[in-house]
Parts: C-alpha cells; structure tokens; sequence
C-alpha cells in the first residue's frame, strides 16, 4: 500500500511517499481503508522530534475517518463496511483511569501514529473499540476531525474549564484547528467568547466560528484589551493554545479564580510564570490534551446537529503532505488542513 513516511526526523520535506506493506489486523482490531486525516500540530512537533517516540520510517497521522474493510478474529464481521471516525489514543483500557473513562490519563498510552501505523496512509490498523461510527450526515473530512481537535476541545472547554453561560472566555491562537472550535463548543453553551489572533487575516473566518470579540495583536499584548471589553473584570477562563509568547498575558487577562487550560504549546519550550499574579488573583493553571471517548461521542453529536461545524481550511492529497505541514508551521491556513486521495 502507499503511505506517507518520515525519511528522518526533521523538515516538511522528510515526509515522503512509500509503499510498504499493508497491515493485518490483530485479533481486537479492524482494519480500515483511510479516507480522510487531518494534519495536527502535534503531528508537526513529532516530525521535528520534539515529541518523544516518533522517528524515521514511520507513518504520523492521528486524525482518521475511513470504511472498516476487514476484522481481526476477535471481531464480528458485521461491522465491514461502516464508516468510522477513530478515537486518537491508545490506552490500556484495565487502569483506573481507563476504568473511570478518563483513557486521556492513562499511562499505559499513546497517540496512534506516534510511533508510527498512523493515518497518513492508504489503510491502517486501530483496535475495534477505537473506530467509532460516523453519523450518516457527517462526511469523512469532517468525521477526521471529531477527535482532534474537535474532541480535544470539548475535554478543554467543557471538561478541564468547565465553561458554562455565564463564563467569559478568552482563547489565544483562535484561529487555529483546535481554537476555532473551542470557539463554537464556547457558544453552543451560551458562554461569551474574546478570542485573540496574530493574523489580521484570519479574523472574518474567526468572527465566522462565532466569537463575540475579537482582538488582533500581532505582538500578543492583548490583555488590556480584555481588561477593557470586560470592564476592568478580566476573564472566567483562558483556553490557551499558543503558551509561548502569550501565556502571561493570559494570566494578566484572568479575573479572580479564573482558570487557564493550556492545550497547545507551540514553540514547545517554557515560559516564565509571575506567581504574584497567580496568587493575588487565585488563578488555576490546568493541563488539557486529547478527548475522552464520551467527549468524541459528544463531538460527532454535536457535528452532526450542526452545532459545531468542523472548519476545514484546505484540503490536500496524501502525496502534499509536505506542504501541509509547511503551510501549518507557517500558520497560513484558518482550520485544518485535511489530507484525502492520492
Ligand atoms: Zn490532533
Ligand atoms: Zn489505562
């Protein structure tokens, strides 16, 4: 089969097409035939090698809708032929955080493609109870999305920041995958959104996902602007998705007992934080990453209804996977870059 490979860990253009064998499923698995997979940043950071785990040779991609084409033996036949959308993480399923439905803490896991067998591929393997159905009114670019990041923001918006109607809630890199639907799980609560983006051209598409403000700082000096649009209140809650760079002044645009959720981290490095500031103003400072599978359920309900609309900012073919990830290390694209065909 053809699947996109890292030659090495490096630039865009260490992605490259292969052909390689096709996998057989193992006994809990399914094998699926790949019909759309998004590009993530994390998928970025791991072919940088800024991730632990990725390296040459493999296949990346997390983002994956397909058709179920062959079962392993521990699997029915019934399910050949249903359209999927996976769930992104691979988990012991017997831990307790597994066992409580927290698969996002357990230890015993990793992001599929991580270490290769990932999306980015004509078919792929996943474990049975990863492929999840896709509603009949959903198609597979924006069924790839439900996971990551459509999935990864309802855990951070609904599940770490507990975001409700009367929160006020900033969110850095807004026009990004996961911020432009943070910005729509914000509203379909009814919650007031402030969204903040360095890129003048992305604020119509932003406005778009449904914000109530948005502020355009090319500097990231953004948080006396949130003091004034809240008059002098500051905000309920930061869904953080560019950490460097930004994260102070999210700190700065809290009010009292705010939350700040960091998701993304985009220079992947650390930041200094003034813990005066935290204190004074009882600020939680939370980590978010990936979804649940009753947050990827929630997700395709919530596409499917038409309440979220995944935002897919180009698509590309499997072979432009190089350009796909140079357009997203250069933040030229507003919502996901999909791969689909070959
Ligand atoms: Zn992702
Ligand atoms: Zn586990």
């Amino acid at each position: 089969m053809k699947a996109v490979t890292l030659r090495d860990l490096g630039g865009p253009d260490e992605l490259c097409v292969a052909t390689v064998k096709r996998p057989d499923p193992g006994p809990n698995s399914v094998l699926l035939r790949v019909a759309a997979a998004g590009i993530c940043h994390h998928d970025v950071l791991a072919r940088a090698g800024l991730i632990r785990g990725a390296g040459k040779d493999q296949t990346p991609g997390h983002e994956i809708a397909g058709e179920i084409v062959a079962t392993g033996s521990a699997v029915s036949e019934e399910c050949i032929g249903r359209r999927v959308a996976v769930y992104q993480r691979i988990a012991c399923g017997v831990c307790r955080h597994c066992l409580g439905g927290r698969h996002d803490l357990c230890y015993e896991s990793h992001v599929l493609g991580e270490h290769g067998g990932g999306g980015y591929a004509e078919f792929t393997c996943v474990p049975a109870q990863n492929a999840l159905r896709i509603p009949d009114n959903v198609g597979f670019a924006e069924a790839a999305l439900a996971a990551c990041p459509i999935g990864t923001s309802v855990r951070a918006a609904l599940g770490a920041a507990r975001i409700g109607p009367a929160s006020v809630v900033l969110i850095t890199g807004a026009g990004g995958g996961l911020g432009l639907h943070q910005i729509q799980i914000a509203k379909s609560v009814s919650a007031r959104v402030i969204a903040v983006t360095t890129s003048p051209a992305k604020e119509a598409v932003i406005r778009r996902a449904g914000a109530d403000e948005v502020i355009v700082s090319r500097d990231l000096r953004f948080s006396s602007e949130v003091w004034r649009l809240t008059g002098k209140q500051g905000v309920d809650a930061v869904l953080e998705n560019v950490a460097t760079g930004s994260l102070d002044e999210s700190l700065r645009s809290c009010g009292r007992d705010a939350i700040v959720v960091a998701i993304g981290n985009i220079g992947a490095k650390g930041v200094e934080i003034n813990p005066g500031l935290v204190i004074s103003r009882r600020i939680r400072i939370a980590g978010s990453g990936n979804a649940t599978f009753a947050d990827m359920h929630l997700a395709l309900d919530l596409i499917a209804r038409g309440i979220v609309r995944p935002m897919i900012g180009r698509m590309l073919t499997f072979p432009e996977a190089a350009l796909g990830h140079a357009l997203m290390e250069q933040r030229a694209v507003a919502g996901r870059i999909i791969l689909s065909g070959w």
